[in-house]
């Protein structure tokens, strides 16, 4: 039977960078997939210049557009908020090319690849983790479950469900060249145009990937507000349009990151950010942590564990913790919302951009500040 150091569940970004991290610190590394790569992911594919500018090596090549502008419009209202950048705020990608290209730097460090391989079953040892797959047995000294919203991996090693998954509804779609050439320029968020969530439009090379989803967990015929987006985009004709849906974990779990030998990043931990729901940049930077957490602690797993919650403390955890509040401030609390736009609309694009860029932190002790400057504002 084959034996690894660490086994990698998931070639998305998160198993993608654990694989390429530990790797590259000389670790014997198994990345198994599912799929056969490339393979499509439901993703609008808008990767903030915050997790681009992290990573060690170029991904120019998988690059569709550049987006140095975004423009965020509210429903209801005429206003709009527009930010420029002169790097890109965000960089679309297309992710089966992303995440094939992540693979193949981690292959090139030494990581061993298994394509439509589905891990079936799991098994916590001693000394390490015994896997069932559709391949055969594999062991491991540890496990990294980056298998994304669903994680099997996660349900087979014990954790209960506790993130927040919401629905989201994606479409790569063809328009005329007038319409491209028109709605390419930007990258747009449009609040509100789903009850409690938004709706964008994301340019890429030839074609624009649109979508809808909602921040709340509720029974909502997404559907008819992307129906309704077309509609608001001034879109009449749609030369072809592929739909497609998924979950997206905007929580993060609350029974910990790691059991015994098993750890989880990405998706499969609920790190997705609960503002914006984009979750590529914190699955790349998870994964990492995930992989350094294991390199720093050798065999004793018990170390690994406490080392993973001590780096995802550094910042990741407390970030997702501020996001939440901005969120149930933006979604739950509509004319809170309104007041704090009308005042400070620009300055909040402003920050909404700087996080996406990395260039300012998620703000401290908000709930304070924020209490501070509204005395009569109750948190639930
Ligand atoms: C509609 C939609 C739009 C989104 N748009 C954006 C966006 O524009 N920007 C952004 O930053 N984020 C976006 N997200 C979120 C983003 O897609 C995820 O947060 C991100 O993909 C998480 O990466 P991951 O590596 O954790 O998991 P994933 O990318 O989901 O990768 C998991 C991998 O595990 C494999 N796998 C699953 N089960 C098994 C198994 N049993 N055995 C072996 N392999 C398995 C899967 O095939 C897959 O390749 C969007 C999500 C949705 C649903």
């Amino acid at each position: 039977m084959n034996a690894y150091d660490i086994a990698v569940i998931g070639t998305g970004p998160a198993g993608a960078m654990a694989a390429y991290t530990a790797a590259a610190a000389n670790k014997r590394v198994l990345l198994i997939e599912k799929e056969q790569l490339p393979r499509y992911k439901t993703c609008g594919g808008g990767l903030v210049f915050r997790g681009k500018s992290r990573l060690p090596f170029s991904i120019e090549a998988t690059i569709e557009k550049e987006c140095r502008e975004i423009e965020v419009y509210f429903e209801g209202s005429k206003r709009y908020f527009s930010a420029r950048r002169e790097e890109p705020i965000i960089s679309m990608v297309m992710r089966d090319s992303f995440d094939s290209l992540l693979v193949t730097k981690a292959r090139e460090k030494g990581a061993e690849l298994l394509e439509q391989c589905t891990l079936q079953g799991l098994t916590q040892e001693e000394n390490g983790v015994l896997l069932q797959t559709s391949m055969g047995e594999i062991k491991a000294t540890y496990v990294i479950a980056a298998d994304g919203a669903l994680s099997p991996t996660a349900k087979l090693a014990g954790w209960e469900e506790s993130r927040k998954l919401i629905p989201a509804l994606e479409y790569e779609v063809t328009v005329n060249p007038e319409d491209f050439e028109r709605l390419s320029r930007t990258t747009r968020f449009d609040v509100d145009a789903v009850p409690y969530g938004y709706a964008w439009c994301f340019p890429k090379k030839n074609h624009l990937s649109l979508g809808v989803c909602s921040l709340k967990k509720q029974k909502i015929n997404l559907k008819e507000y992307y129906q309704a987006y077309l509609k608001k985009l001034q879109i009449n004709e749609l030369l072809s349009a592929s739909a497609h849906g998924f979950q997206i974990p905007i929580a993060p779990r609350t029974t910990g990151f790691s059991k015994g030998r098993v750890f989880l990043a990405g998706d499969a931990a609920g790190f997705a950010d609960p503002l914006t729901a984009e979750g590529i940049s914190n699955a790349l930077y998870s994964g990492e942590l995930a992989a350094k957490a294991l390199i720093e602690s050798g065999e004793s797993s018990v170390a690994a564990g406490q080392t993973y919650q001590a780096l995802l403390e550094e910042r990741l955890l407390s970030e997702l913790k501020t996001s939440s509040l901005m969120a149930w401030i933006f979604y739950a609390q509509p004319s809170m919302r309104n007041l704090l736009i009308q005042k400070y609309g620009q300055r909040g694009c402003e920050l909404l951009t700087d996080l996406f860029m990395g260039k300012k932190a998620f703000p401290d002790n908000l709930k304070q500040r924020l209490r501070e400057k509204i005395p009569l504002l109750r948190f639930s």
